[in-house]
């Protein structure tokens, strides 16, 4: 009964499924590499530049595209369909997701 509260989607081929929402991105192990920004599908990312302070020059296991200078912000939580994509290309396991439920 319980699922029943919780927001669910359904594909063409009628098999229901839970969209994962982002509910947090972790701006301090973030990178800025721009991957989850090119694959997201509704703009609930923006890249922003950090403070020449808080720069981190350790990228003893950055092996490529290092935004090295930058960092990802949830700025349209509120749009994320759920689907993943974010977390499945990022390189330091940034994103928190879960699902929600309809009344949320
Ligand atoms: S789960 Fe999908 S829609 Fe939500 S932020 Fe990630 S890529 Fe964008
Ligand atoms: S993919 Fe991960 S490390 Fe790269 S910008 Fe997005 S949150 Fe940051």
């Amino acid at each position: 009964m319980g699922a029943e509260s919780i927001i669910t989607g359904i594909t063409r081929g009628g098999t229901v499924w839970t969209p994962q929402f982002v509910t947090a991105l972790n701006e301090e192990k973030c990178i800025g590499c721009g991957r989850c920004f090119k694959v997201c599908p509704r703009d609930v990312l923006t890249i922003v530049q950090r403070a020449v302070d808080d720069v981190d020059f350790d990228d003893d296991d950055d092996d490529d595209d290092d935004g090295d200078n930058s960092f990802m912000t949830l700025t349209n939580p509120l749009d994320c369909i759920g689907c993943e994509a974010c977390s499945r290309v990022c390189p330091k396991a940034c994103f928190t997701h879960a699902e929600l439920p309809l009344a949320a």
